[in-house]
């Protein structure tokens, strides 16, 4: 049997390691077409905050050993432009120019996301980058130290540019953020995300919500010049951090069914509308455990998770996957900033009627030296007494403890039997009462 794979990262390199190990005599070909292969791009701001570190670290296995110790057919620098459904073939480049076809019996599509870059006057200059391929970060981290960086503009505060600009700061570098939506982390509880935006301040990130960027000029002394609606502000290098797209094109082209914001829609086996084609990972959508519908949530686990599914399902162990609950964590400078589940807009847009409750706890016990402060939102549904999702920040003990409500939310739990459960307690580590279960009584107590 023919297994063919497009993308040689986290859901791509899964799927196939996995199908290797479950089926040796099957005959897999991985296309990526970049050199790169099976590495963290999650490690990239905390490896460019670090000089004496090379990028090169975050690879977890190099292609040679795949090729000669896994025994699959992985061809860097060939990039594939056309599936045909009807030969069953794909077609595409390599890097030096020569055409390539392949047969498959599968077919796994694991393309995973591209930066999108924004629509602005002068964003297509050398100096202005995003950060999505291990080549854009070897990029970023060669700038910084070639050409002696002191000033960047990050456009965007997504998670990846709250993390790039901890990493420029700790370089010693001045940042100033901007974006054109007022609100710092939109889908975050407003006393939450203001806790986040003076963490920001006080580390002297320059915080510009509600500026509408006209252009960018470069001036000299490859100087730019970020041109807003009320504000100039100056960098020697622009970071476009925006959000990813799907990299679907390949599937739309070839005629088949996509979910949300583009991705290529799957179902629970990791099927897409071609019984012969597979997807996984950043390319394509997922159930949401809370709504039960699908949703476009771009992160690694799930990506790995969807590799090995794809790998089960074309060698005869048929997986189901329930679906992702949408937690992420992600920190900025000493916070530790964590969800699961839906907020507030998105659970009422899902046709739920949420109420909130958002307190104030410590991370230790009252006695406890060294405490700090644990902001918990939580939301549960008045109509069906359900949890339907949880915020957390702290600068200790918020990263972990978000775990226990994605586990709550695969298990479809109301906010009162969460409010049971037997959550661990000792002084160093939180309070008798959790803060999560504190959370939990308050809410139930608005249900
Ligand atoms: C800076 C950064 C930080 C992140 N931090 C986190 C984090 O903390 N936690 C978390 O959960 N997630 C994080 N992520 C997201 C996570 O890295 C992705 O969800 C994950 O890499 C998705 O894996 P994937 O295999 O689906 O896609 P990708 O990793 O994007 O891999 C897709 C591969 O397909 C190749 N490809 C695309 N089209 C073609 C084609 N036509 N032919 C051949 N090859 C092709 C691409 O070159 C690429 O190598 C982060 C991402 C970035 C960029």
């Amino acid at each position: 049997m023919k297994f063919v794979i497009i993308g040689g990262d986290a859901a791509g390199m899964s799927a196939a390691s996995r199908a290797k190990r479950r089926a040796p005599e099957m005959e897999i070909t991985v296309f990526e077409k970049t050199n790169d292969v099976s590495y963290s791009a999650c490690g990239m701001p905390y490896n460019i905050a670090d000089p004496n570190r090379s990028i090169e670290e975050l690879v977890v296995r190099q292609a040679h050993v795949f090729r000669e110790k896994n025994h699959i057919d992985l061809r860097t620098g060939h990039f594939v432009e056309k599936i045909d459904r009807e030969s069953k073939n794909i077609t595409g480049r390599s890097i030096q120019g020569h055409t390539f076809t392949m047969e498959y019996d599968y077919l796994l599509l694991a393309t995973g996301a591209s930066p999108i870059i924004p629509s602005i006057e002068g964003v297509n200059q050398d100096g202005i980058v995003a950060l999505k391929s291990l080549e854009d970060g070897r990029k970023i981290k060669d700038f910084i130290s070639h050409k002696g960086i002191r000033k960047t503009v990050i456009i965007g505060m997504g998670y990846i540019a709250l993390e790039m600009a901890e990493a420029l700061r700790a370089l010693g570098i001045q940042v100033d953020m901007v974006k054109p939506r007022p609100d710092l982390l939109p889908w975050m509880n407003r006393e939450i995300a203001e806790i986040v935006k003076k963490e920001l301040i006080d580390h002297k990130v320059g915080i510009h919500a509600g500026q509408k960027i006209q252009r960018i000029e470069k001036h000299e002394k490859g100087i730019f010049k970020v041109i807003c609606s009320d504000v100039i502000l100056e960098g020697e290098m622009i970071l476009a951090a925006v959000g990813v797209t799907p990299n679907s094109q390949l599937g739309e082209a070839a005629g088949l069914e996509l979910g949300p914001a583009n991705s290529i829609a799957i179902d629970r086996h990791t099927k897409t509308s071609d019984p012969h084609i597979f997807a996984a990972g950043d390319c394509a959508d997922a159930y949401h455990v809370v709504t039960g519908g699908k949703a476009w949530v771009p992160l690694a686990l799930r990506a790995n998770r969807a590799g090995w599914a794809v790998a089960d399902n074309i060698t005869g162990n048929h997986v189901e996957l329930e679906g992702i609950a949408g937690t992420a964590v992600f920190k900025v400078f000493d916070l530790q900033v964590a969800r699961s589940g839906l907020g507030m807009r998105e659970a009422e847009s899902s046709g739920f009627d949420p109420v909130e409750t958002v307190i104030q706890s410590r991370s230790r016990a009252h006695a406890h030296p060294g405490a700090s402060t644990i902001w918990v939102q939580i939301i549960g549904d008045k109509k069906s007494g359900r949890l339907l999702g949880a915020q957390l920040l702290g600068r200790e003990g918020a990263a972990h403890r978000i775990n226990a409500v994605a586990v709550a939310l695969h298990q479809k739990m109301t906010v009162e039997a969460f409010s049971q459960c037997d959550l661990a307690y000792a002084p160093p580590f939180g309070p008798v009462w959790d803060p999560l279960l504190t959370a939990a009584n308050q809410t139930l107590k608005k249900m």
